[in-house]
């Protein structure tokens, strides 16, 4: 596709494209809210909105939308046209300042988690000029930040927003002491990795698990799985290849920069790779890839899954969150650089995110908790819901040998001063060397692998962003008064790497081994949402937060609500789909098998008395007796779904009972409708199997 360059960012309301279409001043003004936030002057977003209006129109928009992230975990939108009635008979097409610069979404029925009804009844979106407008369904998109009245954060942006200043104000500090007076700004960056299955699309359909809770309830694991890891990386099918060129247009002209697409290990797995970009741009693009994905699917007869646990006994899909720190003039701070001076920075952010990862480990583990999730981290077969770092046997070393104030002893080079003399070259870790850690060195970026394939990446890197600004912070504070600079840097590596290297693991994370080890550490293990969730609110986390103008309160309190209830209302609609499919598909069409065998061996013996029906006997008896098992414990099912309503009002309570109680009775259930499923003529089966979905794309 040679006309790549021209399709890209074609959707997008782009640098250049402002540059080409607004007047020198107002371009200027832009460009500054952009960099440093100054806000917009009302006159100014009038041209800018009058531009955007023009360019959109152009491109065949009628409409705009204020283009936001609620807490439900998904995008939202509210279309209102360009039309502007004049003289009564005719319209132009207006698009003003204030519609751009704010909106008025009715939000009543957004989770508040208890906030809106403290506050305000009302939100309100407001325009984020430092992530562009596009184009979308003819639809001009503006990103927006969503809030109450009273200026608490009802989304996901505005706190990534915020975290991204409180790190950039912190990592400033410390690039001051190093002697870094040019550099104004440090972002974070981050690339998503993001995993999904592709099926069959009327396969998908004739599932009601799917459609309603993005994972099958039911499936006996079929004759193959993955065991043959025949398709990791493997020939991309003629169908899948279609799609992932289809999909590359589409987020190209939007101005997402998806790089790579491969297979992944489970059959119908695959992965999108984007070029890392500002987390704020990164988290919106990430949401429109996950929403393209599923409608470009569409377009091909396939539906893209992006549940983490589609199919049990199946790998599951993730996203691994690559995140580091650049300055505005295009230096990673997690690069290990060439000279002493960049080498002991370097080293000094190195230990500021081990000791933030080491301090912090609640707040990173739930910042992945879901019910999807919990297939994953924790569950029987995924990693455990352990956090630790990788690091490399080279860095390890170094570090080694500051803990024991030792000079670093390698083969070409005897002694290491740090600040004086320079690392010894540090082999740059493309390839994953460790895929069993939950957060990796990889050379110059971090890869945090728990997070969902679902998850939106704006709150793990909110968590990333403010813990890493705290311990910074505590560093500078102390830099800042130090008597002698190096001898203070060389105390401050050894003591905080000394006092938080527990979290440092360069072993196989996916081992019983690790998990007792982890333990003697005293390292936090929180296998569930249920349990992970109310350390948000600790008060040594709201304290944190509140340091940092990140979160209030407040708002953590009511996020940590929201994401409990959605947890509960997630299982609570499986297990209502669960009965469903039990009552009108299950027990129907295993019954039906069951009549069909009695009345063959009726008519069999009738026509040849000597026709022993020895399969259809042995079958009567075993299935005869599993259709009453399965029948009693969906009455179980159903009885502790009804029970649920009394844990109402208290949300940990509830999120428990949901986990230990409904899900548990959910799992048994499940086992003995998947013993069913393979004694059962298949031509009954009220829907397709693993092995029909898992192996339906050619
Ligand atoms: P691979 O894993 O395929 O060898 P990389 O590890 O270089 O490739 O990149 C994986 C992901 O990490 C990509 O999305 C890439 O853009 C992202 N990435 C690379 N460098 C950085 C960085 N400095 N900050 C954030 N993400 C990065
Ligand atoms: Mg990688």
């Amino acid at each position: 596709m040679n006309k790549v360059p021209e399709i890209f960012g074609s959707m997008v309301f782009n640098e250049s494209v402002m540059k080409a279409r607004l007047p020198k001043d107002t371009f200027k003004s832009l460009m500054r809210t952009r960099k440093a936030g100054t806000p917009l002057a009302p006159e100014v977003a009038n041209v800018v909105a009058n531009a955007m209006k023009d360019w959109a129109v152009e491109h065949g928009c009628t409409h705009f939308t204020h283009w936001f992230q609620p807490m439900t975990g998904v995008t939202a939108e509210k279309h209102d046209s360009f039309i502007y009635p004049i003289d009564g008979e005719r319209v132009i097409m207006e698009f003003s300042g204030k519609e751009l610069i704010k909106g008025e979404p009715d939000a009543s029925s957004f989770p508040s988690g208890g906030l809106r009804a403290t506050f305000e009844a009302r939100g309100y979106t407001a325009w984020d000029p430092t992530s562009d407008a596009f184009i979308k369904d003819d639809t001009l998109c503006i990103p927006t930040a969503f809030c109450s009245y009273t200026g608490e954060a009802l989304d996901k942006k505005t706190p990534l927003l915020r975290s991204m200043n409180a790190l950039n104000k912190q990592a400033l500090r410390v690039l001051r002491l190093f002697g870094d007076f040019q550099t104004q700004r440090v972002h974070t960056t981050v690339g998503p990795e993001q995993e999904y299955f592709l099926i069959d699309r009327d396969m998908y359909l004739k599932r009601r698990d799917l459609v309603y809770t993005g994972r099958t309830l039911f499936g006996a694991k079929p004759p193959k799985g993955q065991e043959m890891e025949d398709h990791y990386f493997g020939v991309i099918k003629p169908k899948v290849k279609a799609f992932m060129e289809d999909l590359d247009e589409e987020l190209w002209k939007l101005g997402v920069l998806a790089k790579t697409e491969h297979n992944e290990v489970a059959p119908s797995q695959h992965e999108l790779a984007p070029i890392f970009a500002d987390a704020n741009v990164a988290a919106d693009h990430n949401q429109l890839t996950m929403e393209v994905m599923k409608k470009v699917a569409a377009r091909h007869g396939l539906a893209c899954l992006l549940h983490e646990k589609p199919f049990e006994g199946v790998n599951g899909s993730g996203k691994h969150n690559n995140w580091s720190m650049s300055t505005d003039r295009g230096a990673n701070l997690l690069d290990p650089g060439d000279s002493p001076r960049e080498n002991a920075q370097f080293l000094l952010f190195l230990v500021a995110i081990i000791e933030a990862v080491d301090e912090h480990q609640d707040l990173l583990r739930l910042s992945v908790a879901s019910a999807g999730n919990d297939h994953r981290l924790g569950a029987n077969e995924a990693p455990p819901a352990i956090i630790s770092i990788f690091l490399g046997d080279e860095l390890t070393a170094v570090l080694e040998s500051i803990d024991q104030g030792k000079d670093y002893d390698a083969k070409d080079r005897e002694v290491l001063k740090i600040g004086v003399d320079a690392l010894p070259p540090l082999p740059k870790d493309t390839t994953d060397r460790n895929r069993t850690s939950p957060f990796a060195f990889t050379g110059n970026k971090f890869e945090f692998r728990m997070l969902g394939s679902t998850v939106s990446i704006a709150c793990p890197n909110m968590i990333l962003n403010t813990i890493v600004a705290d311990v910074l912070e505590s560093f500078a504070d102390r830099l800042e008064n130090a008597e002698d600079f190096t001898t203070e840097l060389n105390t401050i590596l050894h003591d905080s790497y000394h006092k938080h290297k527990r979290i440092v693991f360069n072993g196989d994370g996916y081992t019983d081994a690790w998990v007792k080890e982890a333990e003697k550490r005293g390292l936090l293990n929180l296998p569930s949402t249920a349990e992970a969730l109310p350390y948000y609110a600790r008060p040594e986390n709201v304290k944190m937060f509140e340091h940092h103008g990140v979160l209030t309160g407040d708002e953590v309190r009511s996020r940590c609500e929201i994401q409990l209830e959605n947890y509960c209302k997630q299982l609570h609609i499986e297990a209502l789909t669960m009965v469903d499919m039990l009552r009108k598909q299950i027990l129907p069409a295993a019954s039906k098998y069951l009549s069909v065998l009695g009345s063959t061996i009726t008519t069999t013996q009738a026509a040849y008395p000597k026709a022993k029906c020895q399969y259809e006997k042995d079958t009567m008896e075993k299935l005869s007796s599993l259709i009453d098992s399965l029948y009693k414990e969906t009455g179980i099912l159903e009885t502790d779904i009804a029970n649920e309503e009394s844990k109402a009002g208290d949300i940990e309570k509830q999120a428990h009972y949901v986990r230990d109680t409904l899900f548990v009775q959910m799992e048994k259930t499940r086992a003995i409708a998947d013993q069913i499923e393979p004694m059962v003529d298949k031509t009954l089966w009220p829907y397709p199997t693993y092995g029909d979905m898992l192996f339906s794309v050619l």
